[in-house]
């Protein structure tokens, strides 16, 4: 289940949560289909009705491009909004005041890709979000013979109450505390995406670079003006971009996953006054929501693995505009040969690690005509990426102290800076720079 995404749902796919919301009707076993025209009932069409409010707060599950799973929340008078919830025959007495401070769940998962654990995945980024938009607990009413009732416990909901729906099922209310700091109680996914976020957003880059390497990068591009567009994809929190937007004239829209580094990225161009040519959103380099041809460039340091060099190269090319420019920094061998250790390290972390003459050629293969290589100085690795970062393991081993997670990540980074230190002879950061023909 390596290629399944779990996002943020985007604008333009609201519409599809009619689909997940009728999906998500439980039909319990030898129950008719029920018609797909239910969901416009009133106290059903609720739940997506005008769907991307202030409090509508959605995730979707992507596979090869593909909506396969969707879980929502929204602050409605739907079923799992109780009222004056005094049930005390529970032993969890903590306040439940359900008022409107509740986000309530929609989630479905289509039928050919349930009991693959994307349900658990999509509500453990859904949880994250709604502790960063600070909502205290969630709700959600589910029938009582609905199994999904285990799978909801185990995500960590309670059973508050019950009632009856319109239609006269016996409901289960259940709720989740969102308040639970224990990070211990946080699935690996769950804390995963917290930590990466937090772990980084400390550091101004995420990834191996120097201005001076962006610069020199930017040096083999000759076809700017005030009116270009670029696109700098897996910009992080943007320490390349400000760089490119101090150095170059256009307007440049940075893209990233992670909400939480798009809002640090945001805060840097408003600091540095470039918010009007400098834009970061959320998105997915997989799905890129840009239009044929519009870009003059596209930039990406450090982050064309997560989709893979040769796919990368090969998706991005019709946003560029003919002649456009395409600048990747990526992880190459220097020798044709290595010790079993370093090569063993990057068969698991980016088996596509390859020469510098084979990317050069898949470049070629591509679509581009080759315009320049060259590899990134050693300090972009150590003094520019790993330095800055060991402050932040050191206060991270304190702040979840015990915290197996954590302290096996911390382990895996030092691992990885010993090997660099070990093995720089055969590989590093190389900068490849295109021109699309
Ligand atoms: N360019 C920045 C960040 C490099 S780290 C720098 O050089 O400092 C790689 C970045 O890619 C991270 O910010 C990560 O959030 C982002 N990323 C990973 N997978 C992604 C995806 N599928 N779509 C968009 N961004 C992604």
């Amino acid at each position: 289940m390596n290629n399944v995404k779990i996002r943020q749902i985007q604008p333009q796919e609201y519409p599809v949560l009619e689909d997940f919301l009728y999906n998500a009707i439980f039909l319990p076993p030898g129950a008719e289909p029920v018609p797909r025209e239910i969901i416009f009932e009133p106290e059903i069409y609720i739940y997506v009705k005008d769907f991307g409010g202030k409090d509508d707060c959605g995730v979707v599950a992507e596979m090869d491009g593909k909506i396969v799973g969707a879980a929502w929340t929204r602050i409605i008078p739907a079923y799992g909004h109780a009222v004056a919830d005094t049930s005390t025959t529970l032993s969890n007495q903590r306040s439940r005041s359900m008022d409107n401070q509740t986000p309530e769940l929609a989630i479905s998962v289509l039928p050919e890709w349930r009991g693959k654990s994307i349900g658990t995945q999509m509500m453990n980024y859904l949880f994250y979000q709604l502790r960063k938009y600070g909502y205290k607990q969630t709700s959600l009413s589910v029938q009582k013979n609905n199994p999904a009732v285990r799978f909801y416990e185990r995500l960590g909901y309670e059973i508050t109450g019950e009632k009856l729906d319109h239609a006269g099922n016996e409901d289960y209310l259940m709720i989740k505390n969102l308040q639970n700091e224990n990070v211990e109680d946080q699935t690996i996914y769950e804390f995963d995406m917290n930590l990466i976020c937090e772990y980084y957003s400390n550091v101004e880059r995420q990834g191996p670079g120097s201005t001076e390497v962006t610069l020199k990068a930017l040096s083999f591009i000759d076809n700017l003006t005030e009116k270009s567009r670029i696109a700098d994809i897996g910009c992080g929190t943007g320490g390349q971009t400000m760089t490119l937007a101090h150095n170059a004239q256009g307007h440049i829209t940075g893209l990233d996953f992670f909400p939480d580094f798009i809002e640090i990225f945001n805060q840097n161009a408003q600091k540095q006054n470039l918010q009007n040519r400098v834009k970061g959103i959320v998105g997915n380099m997989e799905n890129l929501p840009f239009g044929d041809e519009e870009f003059d460039l596209i930039w990406s340091e450090g982050a064309i693995y997560n989709i893979g060099f040769e796919r990368g190269l090969n998706e991005w090319r019709k946003f560029l505009k003919m002649g456009g420019y395409i600048a990747v920094s990526e992880a190459s061998w220097f020798t044709e040969k290595r010790p079993a250790e370093i090569e063993k390290f990057w068969h698991n972390a980016y088996p596509e690690i390859d020469t510098i003459p084979n990317k050069v050629a898949q470049m070629q293969k591509a679509g581009y005509v080759p315009v320049a290589t060259f590899i990134l100085p050693e300090t972009c690795w150590t003094d520019n990426f790993y330095v800055p970062l060991i402050p932040v393991q050191e206060a991270f081993l304190k702040k979840y102290a015990g915290n197996k997670a954590v302290e096996d990540f911390i382990a895996l980074e030092r691992y990885e800076v010993g090997l660099y230190e070990k093995y720089k002879a055969y590989y590093g950061y190389v900068f490849y720079i295109g021109r699309k023909v």
